[in-house]
């Protein structure tokens, strides 16, 4: 890849990584550690690649503070699969869990969850097609979980705080996962696919609280029982490993960022330069409530519907790619990870503010 060709990348999934991850990944697919092996091309109970799901571990523990009382798990099947595997593990047939619907991934979440007890929808953004947070709701009573989506990565909303309630939070964090500090301690579960801001698609994170496993008697087929991965320490069968490779070298660059502080100063710093143009320029203007915007996903539409083909012409002429809007919202979204760095949103802002000038 030429440097002179590299597109600036927002898109919202599978999206950017950081370009020392992708060299370091490259070379690892050639020629792993000086091994003379691929990292394709090894088993998974190889001494190297042991010491790689270790430290994916390690990482993933240390940098968001998940102590030996949560599982650490890497999974495949997308964060799709654990929108069953969560209820089917954790909630009995004649038990209630809480949902928060948010946009369409808490609605499959929903969905699914539905097959194996009652499910209690305590809020929706339905109404406004998910351009805000639900703030009030009622709060669960006897829910063995409250079951949330942190960042709505196609309406470009996310939650500032997470809700206080007695019961477990389990939280897809698919589009926000170490983007900010987080209390994990305060979750009785997180899950994550990787291919949003913590490597490529194939791996998906689980963080669970141990003694929570084993609750329902349900017969569970052992790949979808989190025991199982449990005890074989996410290695029951061949786990997905070069996935697994690119999140271990992703997280090492989060660690060597400064860890989640400084990432999320970033991404603050990231985001206030977007939605300041978004708010200032005559030519678009932001659907989501302001106290609801994502710093990672920002969605803006134009302010007549004869620009749209237009910016998206001038974005593509100057390098700029993935910045066309969800279909369900139309307009346009800029994913903006932590791997995306401020020059290529100050590339999206200068663009906008050439389009204000010719059309606004
Ligand atoms: C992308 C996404 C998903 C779906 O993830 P898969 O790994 O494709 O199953 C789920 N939830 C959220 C919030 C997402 O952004």
């Amino acid at each position: 890849m030429h440097s002179s060709t590299k597109q600036h990348n927002f898109s919202a999934g599978p999206a950017i990584l950081p370009p020392s991850v992708l060299k370091e990944a490259s070379q690892g697919v050639r020629n792993l550690n000086n091994s003379g092996l691929s990292i394709l091309e090894i088993s998974h109970r190889s001494p190297e690649f042991d010491s790689i799901a270790k430290e994916a571990e390690a990482l993933v523990r240390e940098i968001a503070g998940v102590d030996d009382s949560y599982a650490v798990l890497f999974l495949s099947g997308g964060a799709s699969s654990q929108f069953f595997m969560a209820p089917m593990n954790l909630l009995g047939e004649n038990e209630t869990a809480a949902y928060l619907d948010t946009g369409v991934w808490s609605t499959k979440a929903i969905k699914e969850a539905k097959n194996f007890g009652n499910i209690e929808v305590l809020a929706s953004s339905k109404d406004r097609n998910y351009v805000y947070i639900p703030k009030r709701f009622k709060k669960p009573k006897d829910a063995v979980y409250l079951h949330m989506t942190s960042n709505n990565t196609i309406y470009g909303t996310q939650f500032q705080k997470f809700p206080d309630v007695e019961a477990p939070l389990i939280c897809d964090m698919s589009s926000d996962i170490f983007s900010r500090p987080i209390e994990a301690n305060k979750f009785g579960m997180i899950y994550s696919g990787a291919q949003k801001n913590i490597g490529p698609a194939g791996v998906t994170l689980v963080i669970v609280k141990k003694d929570w496993l084993g609750r329902t008697d349900r017969n569970l087929p052992s790949m979808l029982n989190y025991m199982t991965h449990v005890e074989k320490g996410s290695m029951f069968n061949t786990p997905p490993a070069f996935p697994i490779y690119v999140l271990m070298l992703t997280l090492r660059w989060i660690k060597q960022k400064g860890g989640l502080a400084a990432i999320e100063k970033m991404n603050k710093s990231k985001a206030r330069l977007l939605y300041k143009e978004i708010d200032n320029n005559p030519c678009f203007h932001g659907p989501v409530d302001k106290k609801d915007r994502s710093l990672m996903n920002v969605c803006f539409l134009p302010t007549k519907k004869e620009f749209t083909a237009p910016f998206l012409e001038m974005c593509k002429n100057v390098g700029i790619s993935g910045v066309k809007g969800h279909r369900s919202v139309g307009g346009f979204r800029a994913s903006i990870y932590n791997a995306m760095p401020r020059r290529s949103v100050q590339a999206l802002v200068n663009v906008m503010q050439e389009f204000g000038k010719k059309y606004g």
